[in-house]
């Protein structure tokens, strides 16, 4: 069990979450990484005393040094900074709660010292899975999922002795804000719609994701990375209560499903604790009072990010950092109010059908190509 973290995205949604956990399972926390929220972040580290705080912009660091001028604990900036925290040997487990690909290279730094990663950061698998997993086996790192259907396909497959047995994984999705709607119909909603999720309270990024459908497709690539299935051997059902998180169906037929009230603290208590589990305070599962569990096929007609990035997922290599690259930065302009929501799968194609295909990757490579879907998505 986790004895000491680093959060990297403490300030955000799931970060609070985890900070709540730690509190709960008595975890110190070495050290605390935001963007720029200087008010939450002192108060954070007011509360939890890490040793080190770290805000990429550099301006709002040094806001932060002089507010915590009364604290001992060491202000830096930058992704630098932010690596640091990633590598604090004092911390033997890297929470990675930032949103979009600048957790790729902490998430590394991490993997190659060996830490537990207990992995949010969807983005980092879709950019550079193989890259990640492959210094994950080579330093003998633990990854494990918090995105609560990889974590319910994670908990399905302990006793699973041989993968081979497994037939299928299947990711439910709630389908989210826009479900039963046309494309046309979606193609003029406003943020303001987009940010409204039925089951989940989460960051801006995400729940845009989740209203286009490509959170599905993004984790339809994280599974095939984390878990190491081909795509074919991946679905996704629509399953608007939320309640089962997600299914592994084995070769002799039985399905297992992992179910729960949507409550992110769950996978993140189980990321903290694995292999053990510790008792939560959460409300039970109430069974008799839950809604019929209901499953649907998804629309990729009305949901093209989806078919994208399935398709992405058959193409493999860099054009799934393209996918993720051109998102981020599309969704970043609709946040802005610069596009509508219609025109966010349209940049995506555009930058698919710009930024050639590298299929085995370096580093480099990676960097590069989200570079460029990057500056073809802003334009
Ligand atoms: P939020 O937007 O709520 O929080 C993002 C966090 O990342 C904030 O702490 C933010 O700091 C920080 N951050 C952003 N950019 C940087 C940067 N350049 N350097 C350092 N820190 C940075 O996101 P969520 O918590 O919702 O999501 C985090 C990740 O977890 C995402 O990848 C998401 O897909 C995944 N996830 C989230 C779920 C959820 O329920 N929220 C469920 C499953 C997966 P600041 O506050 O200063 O901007
Ligand atoms: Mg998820």
């Amino acid at each position: 069990m986790t004895k000491a973290v680093s959060i990297l995205g403490s300030t955000g949604s799931i970060g609070k979450q985890t900070l709540e956990v730690c509190t709960e399972l008595g975890i110190k926390v070495a050290a605390l990484t935001a963007h720029s929220n200087v008010e939450l972040m002192e108060q954070q580290v007011r509360q939890y005393h890490p040793q080190l705080a770290v805000l990429y912009q550099l301006e709002a660091a040094l806001e932060l040094a002089r507010r915590l001028s009364d604290v001992d604990v060491k202000v830096v900036y930058g992704l630098s900074g932010v690596i640091e925290a990633a590598e604090l040997p004092e911390s033997d487990t890297v929470v990675t709660a930032v949103v979009g690909m600048i957790g790729l290279q902490p998430t590394l730094a991490a993997v190659r010292l060996g830490k537990r990663v207990a992995l949010a950061n969807k983005e980092t698998m879709v950019c550079a899975g193989e890259l990640v997993m492959d210094a994950a086996h080579q330093y003998g790192a633990e990854i494990i999922p918090v995105d609560s259907e990889h974590s319910a396909i994670f908990q399905c497959l302990q006793g699973c002795r041989n993968r081979s047995e497994v037939k299928r994984m299947i990711l439910t999705c709630s389908g989210g804000p826009f479900f039963g709607l046309s494309r046309e119909e979606m193609s003029q909603k406003t943020c303001a719609d987009a940010l409204c999720h039925p089951n989940w309270s989460m960051g801006a990024k995400i729940t845009v994701d989740c209203a286009s459908l490509m959170n599905k497709g993004l984790e339809y690539i994280e599974a095939m990375r984390l878990f190491d299935v081909p795509p074919e051997q991946i679905s996704v059902v629509i399953h608007r209560q939320s309640i089962i998180h997600s299914m592994v169906e084995y070769r002799d037929g039985a399905v297992l499903a992992q179910m729960g009230t949507p409550d992110m603290r769950l996978p993140v208590r189980y990321a903290l604790t694995y292999p053990n589990r510790a008792i939560s305070a959460l409300p039970p599962l109430d069974l008799l009072s839950c809604p019929p569990l209901t499953f649907q096929a998804p629309d990729l007609e009305a949901f093209p990010c989806l078919q994208m990035a399935m398709m992405c997922a058959k193409t493999g290599g860099t054009s799934c950092t393209v996918l993720n690259a051109a998102n981020e930065a599309a969704v970043g302009r609709f946040l802005r109010e610069e596009i509508s929501f219609g025109q966010i799968p349209d940049l995506v194609e555009r930058a698919l059908q710009t930024v050639p295909v590298i299929s085995t990757p370096a580093l480099e490579d990676i960097l590069e190509a989200e570079q460029r879907a990057r500056e073809c998505a802003e334009r």
